[in-house]
Parts: C-alpha cells; structure tokens; sequence
C-alpha cells in the first residue's frame, strides 16, 4: 500500500478479483520532484500467466453475461470513476506530471465518458440481416477471448479506459499492463471495478517492466486480443511475439504530425493552435510538431507565436494557474535534451527556449521552437514540447511537406478556405485531419493512424469490430 496525496493505493497487482503482492518491486517516482511516490509490484512470466490464467477461466461467463447486464456494468464503473475524480486525479497528476487542473475537468471525467459510450454502444450495436436466393444471412458479434492491454505512460488511464470499456462491452475479459512510469490509477481502477461489482478475473492487472510482463503476456497462446498503444520500437517487437499465434493486433503509435498555416488563415487562430501543442508538455502523441507556414505570413506567426508561448507558466502541475509542467521521467527528459542538442549542432535555429528551464531545476523543459530543422529534429518524434517551424510557398509544397514522414497520426489545417481545406485533407496521409481545430475527438469517430503510426482504427464500431468475432450465420429457406 502506499499514500498519495491522501489516497491509498495498493501497489499490488490485481488477478482473479485478488490483490497479489510480488517479492520484486520497483520504484515508481513523481516527476514533480523526482521523489519516490511507491514500490510497485514488478511482475514477470509467472503473473502474466496467472493473469491470462484468470481471464481466461472468467471469459464464459462473462461472454454469456447479456448486454443489458454488462452495460449495467459498465455504467457502475464509470459512476465509481466519477465518484472518485480528484482521486483520480491527483494520483495521476503526481504519477505522471500532468496539470491537475486537466485531470479534475478534462481527463477524468471522460474516463467515465468511455466507459459510459462503451455501454450504450454496445446496447446499439446493429445485427445486420440480408437475404440470399432466400437465404438469410445474420451477422453477429462474439466476443473474441482474452485481450491483452498494454497502454503508454503520457495519458495513462485514458488511454487504458479507450481499450478496457470496448473490450469489457465486447464480453471479452482483460488483462491490461501499465506502463511502469505510471503504475497507479490503474490500481485504483482495479478497486473501482470489483466495487462495481464486475466479476473476478474479467479485469486484471499486472504491473511491471515491458519486456518482462508484455513479453511473456504478448507471446501467449490464450490471448485473442492484443491491443497496444506506444512506440514504434516496441510495437514491433509486440507484432513479432503475436506473430507466431496469429493473434490479431491494434497498435497506437507514435507521429510527427504537420500543422498547416496558410496565409488565408485567421492568424489568432493558428497562434493559438500551434501554442497548443505544448499541452501535456508536449507529450502527445497527436501533437503537431511541424509547423508549416505559408512564407508570406511566416515573420509575423512567428513574432506572435513566441510572444504568446513565453507566457506559458511552467511549474507546479499541482498548481490549477500552471500551463506546462515536467517532463514525465528523468530518461525522457535526457532523450529530449539529446534531441534538442544535437538539434543545436546540425544548425537548427533557436526561436524559443532550447533547453532545460534552470530556474525551476528537476524535469522541467523549456518549450521550443526550432527554425532551419535539421534531419533529425524534423522527421523523429520527440514527444516533448520541442516544435519545428518550416515554409512553404505553394499549396502543393505544403502537402508534399506534411507527407514527408513516415508516421501518418494526424493533421491539422488553418485556412480561411474551405475549398482549399477540402482538397489538403483530400491529399493528406493521416488518420486524424483538423481544420481550424485541434484535439476534437468523438468516440463515434475511428481514432488510429497510417504508415508507422499505426494498425487499426479504435472508436465506435471499429472498437467491437477488433474486439470481436464476427460471424455470419447462413441459414436456408
Ligand atoms: P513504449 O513503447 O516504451 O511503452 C509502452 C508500453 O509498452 C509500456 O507499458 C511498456 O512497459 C510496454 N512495453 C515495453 N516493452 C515491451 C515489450 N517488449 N513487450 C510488451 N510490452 C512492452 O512507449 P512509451 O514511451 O510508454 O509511450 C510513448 C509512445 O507512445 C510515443 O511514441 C507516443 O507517440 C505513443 N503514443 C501513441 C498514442 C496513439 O494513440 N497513437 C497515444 C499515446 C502515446
């Protein structure tokens, strides 16, 4: 057990309804002040396979539970999610370094939002009936089996509640695997489900090192379902584990996504877009980190963009006046500096910030903004509150420039035209496009990426059509 910030967190994992201490623990440290916070479980093979042990004895049952009685289900858990929020929140606040202020009004609250989608969807999810020469064709949605969850550390039980309600509303039982970093909502998430009353092993988590709880978690025979959101090294080494059991994967991936500013644009507009992507500290994975910007505008983006970016206050996330807070660990924060260094030696040009905010010490980064990018800076993800502003001339520059990565997340517009944001987006390669926008997301709506971004499409429809098995029953005349 541990205390944060007033609430208890047990620091076990959770499997078969039943907390499981380990012998082996590690250290979980808050990114505020690089303070230890709690000693986490650190599990291996041995509770991966109790786990998937758990879920897989609990899935019958689970898969035969009515739909009504699941999205009842579902529907306890996210009013215990709401009972909870400031708990919630401050625990991940000081897990993660993300703002409080965020987590209170943003992030917890569409916790439950997810789990309440998840049930109502799955109270609408459609039948579809057609007929051959006479034949009726019926389609439905079986649950697929075990799925194995294993979720990043940026947005913790967000991205966690993204995967667990589809699954759970699928009839599917889970194991999720939280990243190490950011060990705790999701044990408080374990509490919140058994008090809804969901039945053991439906819901377990195993808490650890990647390689050493998803390695043995991915590579296992009973798991139908692996879905994973993170980066792309790991992803591969995930894909190569499910490879020889065929077992169908989703993967959330990284991005270095483009934001486009015409000079057509409400230019208020595009500065307060492009400010935006230093939310979370830039540790987004959505974040458009290019700027491109039309050369006629470009001077004048750039003097209002740093004018406004140097009023972000950095400090406290505890603090509900604070824009930016820390880096989430003291190895991230060294991978970003390295990037923002050897961004220095290439020739990039310094327009913001540039290195580590020394008034405040600790894990706190300076926001940037690079101009004249070298390779490196503008093509990989950072995932830090590192920008890099390149011009274009022509439209056509513009979509050749934006497409110029491997990565194809998402895509944010600003322009005055319609018709010209109509025909951009028509050319983008990106699963996400916002026009005049950013960050507006529907659960109605498929969520995912192309090329290196990613495997699938999460949301909706696409989430049960992942999650389940679908079958057609062709039944004669
Ligand atoms: P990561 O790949 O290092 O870790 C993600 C998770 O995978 C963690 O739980 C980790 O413990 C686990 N893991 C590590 N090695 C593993 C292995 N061999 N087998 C199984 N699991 C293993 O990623 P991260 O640093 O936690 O997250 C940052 C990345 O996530 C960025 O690339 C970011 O863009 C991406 N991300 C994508 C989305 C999206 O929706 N597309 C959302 C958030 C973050």
């Amino acid at each position: 057990m541990a205390t944060i910030a007033g609430v208890t967190v047990d620091t076990g994992h959770w499997i078969g309804g039943e907390r499981v201490p380990s012998a082996e623990t590690f250290t979980d440290v808050s990114p505020i002040d690089e303070r230890p916070l709690a000693e986490i479980a650190s599990g291996g093979a041995r509770e991966a396979e109790a786990a998937v042990d758990a879920a897989r004895k609990a899935f019958p049952a689970w898969a035969r539970t009515s739909r009504e009685e699941r999205a009842r289900l579902l529907h306890a858990i996210a009013d215990g999610v709401e009972k909870r929020i400031e708990d919630l929140a401050q625990v991940e606040t000081h897990d993660n370094g993300a703002l409080i202020r965020s987590h209170r009004r943003g992030v917890m609250p569409r916790v439950a939002h997810n789990f309440r989608f998840f049930a109502d969807w799955l109270l609408n999810l459609g039948h579809e009936d057609f007929e051959t020469r006479g034949h009726t064709n019926h389609v439905s949605w079986d649950p697929a089996g075990v799925s194995a969850l294993i979720t990043p550390w940026n947005a913790p039980l967000m991205l966690a509640t993204w995967k667990i309600a589809p699954a759970l509303a699928a009839g599917n039982t889970v194991v999720l695997k939280p990243a190490e970093w950011t060990p705790l909502t999701a044990s408080l998430l374990a509490d919140i489900t058994a008090e809804a009353g969901l039945p053991a092993g439906v819901f377990n988590v195993v808490q650890g090192y990647g390689a050493q709880v998803g390695g043995p978690l991915t590579a296992h025979p009973d798991v139908r379902r692996i879905s994973f959101t993170g980066s792309v090294p790991t992803a591969r080494t995930i894909a190569a584990a499910a490879g020889p059991n065929l077992t169908p994967l989703s993967l959330e991936l990284g991005g270095k996504s483009p934001l486009i500013v015409f000079a057509d644009a409400d230019l208020d507009l595009a500065v307060d877009l492009a400010v935006e992507q230093y939310d979370n500290a830039g540790q987004v994975c959505l974040a458009a980190t290019r700027l491109l910007v039309e050369s006629s505008v470009a001077d004048e983006f750039t003097a209002r963009f740093v004018e406004k970016a140097s009023r972000l206050k950095q400090g406290d996330p505890r603090d509900e006046t604070t824009d930016i807070g820390p880096q989430v660990h003291r190895r991230h924060f060294e991978r970003v500096d390295g990037f923002v260094q050897r961004a220095k030696a290439d020739g990039a040009t310094t327009l913001l910030g540039g290195g580590p905010n020394d008034d405040l010490g600790g894990l706190f980064y300076r926001p940037t903004l690079f101009g004249t990018p070298g390779t490196e800076i503008a093509s990989e993800e950072v995932f830090g509150p590192v920008l890099t502003l390149q011009t274009f001339d022509t439209e056509e520059q513009a979509v050749a420039m934006a497409n110029e990565t491997r990565f194809g997340l998402a895509a944010t517009l600003a322009t005055g035209s319609p018709e010209r944001a109509e025909r951009v987006t028509s050319r983008l390669v990106a699963g996400t496009v916002w026009v005049n926008c950013f960050f507006v997301r529907d659960l109605r709506a498929p969520f995912g990426g192309s090329r290196q971004s990613g495997v699938g499409r999460e949301g909706g429809d696409w989430s049960f059509d992942f999650y389940c098995d679908l079958k057609n029953t062709v039944t004669a005349p």
